[in-house]
């Protein structure tokens, strides 16, 4: 999502003739745009302007500006503690910033922009073009959380769950195709829980498969509790959408999930994920878990390895438990590092081998890929295929934009390698 809003900012101040260098001594004005989900997040903010103010020792300092979650979270203490920022905006009023780019260049007045303005938010940016021209876009259509889930700071500074009217988001949508896109990524920290006056992501999703040039539709991240059957239906009709569905779970612990307030059980979870499959026999499944949460003992840590083998998640992220301040698991007690290093050590060996296994079973089958970009190589070509793995082939032709039939013949962890299949009539592909 923050490299959705950053293309967004950038179009905003492209109005106010900005334009971007990558040439950071040019700079006039330099946008922090921060995430604030991880560790150590404020640290790297302080980071990143110490590094500016090197830079400009000698020079006039250009406006210093933080955006995004960090600025949500901690605005006024940035503010406190470091004079070079001049300003910090939150992730929901972002569009008022030519506003305060204009107020800092007549004058030297620090400012705080920090309300939850959601609504405003979308209707100033449904009034300029989306110029992104990616084969591959982000679209956020839903944002901020109701959930509350103990350990998440996002209902906090994304604040309540907002769902874009499909008027714009359609309208979006076309501009990105007209731009050249072909897939577009839907966005939302809760984007299953999208509701603009009943109309679901369902409806959504049939009506943007209308679009004719776009070919691909995906959408991430979805919370297991507002898996609809009407959601679970879309799988099995819409030939545009990719089967491929991020669904994070965190732990494999019923008990350890209603301490963290998810509200499902695993039984649950699992009952989703067949109900998708049996609508859609070739979808695969990646998630995130949170390992050593407080209070997750032996017996938890198995049930979550028994669910990632259960599951075979193509691609997993798992993380230690670490605390965020201000919310309610910040006040549970930690489980011993080591033993949580060493839960996380085993957890992901086994994900690996998942994955690898994945990754060697595609060896010699075909896959459609997407091709996004010539890749750092000479005649090198990237692109992904249904189920989102990067591949790359070697071709004297600009493959960009093209989808095409690719026999697979070697991979590493990250990467599949290939050659584009000639006659593009495979005899089957990759289920
Ligand atoms: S549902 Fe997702 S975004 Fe919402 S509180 Fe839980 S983890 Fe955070």
């Amino acid at each position: 999502m923050n490299a959705y809003d950053s293309d967004r900012i950038l179009d905003l101040i492209k109005k106010n003739n900005y334009v971007p260098t990558n040439d950071i001594k040019e700079a006039d004005c330099y946008i922090l745009n921060t995430c604030h989900i991880r560790e150590k997040a404020t640290d790297k903010v302080y980071h990143e302007v110490g590094r500016v103010k090197k830079e400009f020792r000698d020079k006039k300092k250009p406006i210093v500006l933080i955006t995004g979650c960090v600025a949500q979270a901690e605005g006024e203490v940035l503010l406190q503690k470091e004079k070079y920022i001049d300003g910090v905006i939150g992730p929901q009023s972002y569009h008022e910033i030519n506003k305060v780019i204009s107020n800092l260049e007549i004058k030297d007045e620090r400012i705080n922009e920090t309300e939850f303005e959601t609504i405003a938010k979308f209707d100033q940016l449904d009034l300029v073009h989306n110029t992104n021209d990616d084969i591959s876009s982000f679209l956020t259509i839903q944002e901020g959380c109701d959930k509350f889930c103990k350990f998440c700071v996002v209902p906090y500074t994304r604040g309540p769950e907002y769902s874009r009217s499909p008027l714009q988001i359609i309208s979006e949508a076309k501009q990105l195709v007209e731009n050249g896109c072909k897939e577009i990524i839907l966005l939302g920290q809760n984007v299953n829980a999208y509701n603009f006056k009943n109309k679901k992501l369902s409806d959504l999703l049939y009506s943007l498969s209308e679009i004719k040039d776009l070919q691909r539709i995906r959408y991430t991240t979805s919370h297991p509790k507002d898996f609809t059957e009407d959601l679970i239906e879309v799988h099995g009709k819409c030939k545009k959408l990719m089967p491929l569905l991020h669904l994070p779970v965190q732990s494999g612990s019923t008990k350890i999930l209603k301490s963290m307030n998810r509200n499902h059980t695993v039984e649950e979870y699992l009952e989703v994920i067949n109900k998708l499959k049996a609508k859609n026999p070739s979808i695969k499944f990646s998630s995130d878990f949170i390992i050593a949460y407080p209070g997750e003992t032996e017996n938890d840590f198995d049930k979550s390895l028994k669910l990632m083998k259960q599951v075979e998640y193509i691609n997993s992220y798992s993380f230690i438990f670490s605390a965020r301040p201000g919310t309610p698991a910040a006040n549970l007690g930690k489980i011993q590092l080591e033993i949580a290093k060493e839960r996380l050590s085993i957890f992901q060996k086994v994900a690996d081998k998942i994955k690898s296994n994945y990754r060697n079973g595609l060896i010699n089958s075909y896959v459609k890929v997407l091709f996004e970009n010539k890749a750092r190589s000479e005649n090198k070509y990237f692109g992904r295929d249904e189920h989102f793995n990067s591949v790359i082939v070697n071709s004297n032709e600009d493959l960009s934009g093209m989808i095409k039939t690719v026999q697979i013949n070697s991979c590493n962890h990250n990467t599949l390698f290939g050659e584009v299949v000639l006659n593009d009539k495979p005899k089957e592909y990759a289920a």
